[in-house]
């Protein structure tokens, strides 16, 4: 039982993770599980960041996903009865989540945008965050970085990275959505389904990049049986910036509205088909990578490469949502063989990677954390971000316990908790 703290008290953690999307759950359970006492501060009203937000609703199988809070999220939602294999619904993964982090005692704060870090002296204090009370400071020994796009780090003066070396370019965003209504038994399949898509992009009738047409999928099969187009609707945007956020939100609605009227029109089995909703976040798979004491990279990942401070496996291809991937001259499909380990093997993350160069005080998780573009395309699947929360939640602990700084914990050590504490590594 967690006893309730006063007001002033309240604003005071050991550890605050700022974010509740995959990599701020594994950070705030373990950091808790460590014994921390943690405060957990995310923009919206639920958890789950891309999970739930996002609409995505279902994680990439990797290495690592036999263990840790990936599974116990896979095993509350199937006693809740909402998952179908790796496809949550999404209303249970937000109560799962929920129910995880109410049992292990950790403290919360919704509705609440972590706006800039606190830093005296190269060290992160704290956050502040704005919410309906205005502007509010929260103090912490540790905080962690858990926002997807580095928020905190950044705004602590972290160097960091963004986008192609060449142009800054970052992968196309995608606003994801559900649609019930279609008929699955007379469906065309995605071969007739693309073909028909390429034909209205360029008749003007959906306003997407004609690369997409070719590699559209089912996008996620629900365990409701809604559908939803996984596509690249609207290129060239930095969702850190506000302005081309807002810009790529409504373009990319526009085209969800287009999609819709096209499948009705043009697909067999979606003639009734409707839009349920989109999600409340545009779908984002790159900003910024910060900068650690160690920057995993492409080689690390195309060798399997293993660290005695391994703190995540993952075995998944490298992801980049780029046209150039798409039309790759040997075709998208060798492509993804290309760059994907061969089966049963996986690379590791260091622990060094969730440590920013500077400041002190900070760790950074999911899929903001230390590596190069490709690296990063890599690892940003929900399982791998959620295995590098649970690291980082484990550093926090260990770092706020012995008042240090999360650079100084040991990796191995960290490595050896959380094998012990169920991760697979
Ligand atoms: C279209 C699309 C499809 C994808 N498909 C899959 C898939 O099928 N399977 C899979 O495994 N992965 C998939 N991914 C990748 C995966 O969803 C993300 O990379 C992953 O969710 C990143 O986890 P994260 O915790 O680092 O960040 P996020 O999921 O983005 O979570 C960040 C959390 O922090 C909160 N937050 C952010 N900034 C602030 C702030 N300043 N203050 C307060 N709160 C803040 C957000 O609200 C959110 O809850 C997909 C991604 C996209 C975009």
């Amino acid at each position: 039982m967690t006893l309730m703290k006063t007001r002033s008290d309240a604003a005071k953690a050991d550890v605050i993770v700022a974010g509740g999307g995959p990599a701020g759950l594994g950070a705030a359970l373990m950091a808790r599980r460590n014994g921390a006492d943690v405060l957990l501060v995310e923009q919206f009203n639920f958890f789950g960041g891309m999970a739930t937000a996002g609409l995505v609703g279902s994680f990439v199988a990797t290495a690592g996903m036999g263990g840790g809070v990936s599974k116990e999220l896979m095993d509350r939602a199937s006693s809740l009865g909402g998952r179908k294999g790796v496809y949550f619904d999404l209303e249970t993964f937000k109560y799962a989540a929920q129910c995880l982090l109410e049992e292990a005692g950790v403290r919360v704060l919704l509705h609440s945008f972590m706006e800039s870090a606190v830093v005296e002296n190269g060290v992160v204090k704290g956050i502040w965050v704005a919410n309906k009370g205005g502007r509010l400071r929260l103090d912490a020994k540790v905080v962690i970085d858990a926002t997807g796009d580095g928020d905190v780090a950044a705004s602590a003066g972290a160097p960091y990275e963004k986008g192609r070396k060449e142009d800054g370019q970052m992968q196309a965003v995608t606003l994801r959505s559900r649609i019930g209504g279609v008929r699955v038994d007379q469906c065309a399949d995605w071969k007739e389904i693309n073909r028909l898509l390429a034909d209205e992009i360029r008749q003007g009738g959906v306003h997407v990049p004609l690369y997409v047409a070719g590699v559209l999928d089912a996008g996620g099969e629900s365990p409701k049986g809604e559908r939803s187009f996984n596509l690249d609707m609207v290129a060239g945007v930095d969702a850190t910036d506000p302005w081309e956020l807002s810009r790529a939100e409504l373009a990319a609605r526009t085209a969800v509205w287009e999609l819709v009227d096209f499948a009705k029109r043009r697909i067999p089995g979606w003639k009734d088909c409707y839009l349920i909703d989109t999600g409340v976040h545009i779908g984002v798979r790159e900003t910024r990578r910060i900068l650690g004491r160690y920057v995993l990279g492409r080689d690390d990942v195309m060798s399997g490469r293993k660290f005695e401070d391994g703190i995540a496996r993952c075995s998944n291809w490298m992801d980049l949502h780029d046209p150039e991937v798409f039309q790759h001259k040997e075709g998208f499909e060798r492509y993804i063989e290309k760059t994907q380990l061969p089966e049963g093997e996986w690379y590791e993350i260091p622990y060094r990677c969730l440590t920013p160069e500077k400041p002190g005080g900070i760790l950074i998780c999911g899929r903001c954390l230390s590596s190069d573009r490709e690296a990063n395309g890599s690892l940003r699947i929900m399982v791998t971000c959620i295995n590098t929360g649970m690291a980082a939640g484990v550093g926090a602990a260990l770092a706020a316990g012995r008042r240090t700084l999360p650079s100084e914990v040991d990796g191995a050590e960290v490595r050896r908790l959380l094998q012990a504490q169920g991760a697979e590594l």
